[in-house]
């Protein structure tokens, strides 16, 4: 999960999770690729944030509610941007010039697990800008890359079978229906 795109991707994806109904390993998986997302490397490298989750709830004490409560998070964020929203156990400081080799500068971004994720994905959203859509076929959200329509290419080739197969009943109606 090195770049912001990869992350914004991760995240999409987790937000239609189906948790009550993920099997014991897919919820291990999970864990391992939440707290994987808050490995600093490259989020110090892009953003210059080194977050610093607190020792109560660590990512991966996180279960199945504590995801289910950051889900609604998530959906309230994207529904809604422009609203404003807590994150109150935050604090910053930062490390002084010079300390650190591969970056000028550096914010230690301290606070609960929950709080620095959302924090995360502000910076991302504000780095990527953007745009979610609604797959025309399956109905996932997904971020909108290169003017495509659907969520993949499973869906642009489902669609273009069925436009295809709509052609073919209007210029020859005798097109069979099982098709
Ligand atoms: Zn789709």
């Amino acid at each position: 999960m090195e770049s912001p795109a990869k992350r914004l991707d991760w995240i999409v994806e987790f937000i239609q999770m189906d948790l009550p109904n993920l099997r014991r390993g897919d919820l291990l998986n999970l864990k391992d690729e939440f707290e994987e997302f808050f490995s600093p490397d490259s989020l110090i490298r892009i953003i210059g944030i080194r977050p610093v989750p607190l020792a109560q709830l660590m990512p991966n004490q996180f279960e199945e509610s504590d995801f289910k409560a950051l889900q609604k998070d998530l959906k309230s964020i994207l529904k809604d941007p422009g609203k404003q929203k807590k994150l109150s156990s935050l604090s910053f400081s930062m490390i002084p010039k010079g300390q650190i080799i591969d970056r000028p500068t550096l914010v230690h971004a301290i606070g609960s697990t929950r709080d620095i994720f959302l924090l995360l994905f502000y910076f991302l959203l504000a780095i990527e800008n953007p745009d979610f859509e609604h797959c025309p076929e399956c109905g996932r959200l997904f971020l909108v890359r290169r003017r495509k329509k659907y969520c993949g290419r499973r869906c642009a080739n489902l669609a273009s079978v069925k436009r295809w197969n709509k052609k073919q009943q209007k210029t020859n109606p005798d097109f069979s229906k099982d098709h």
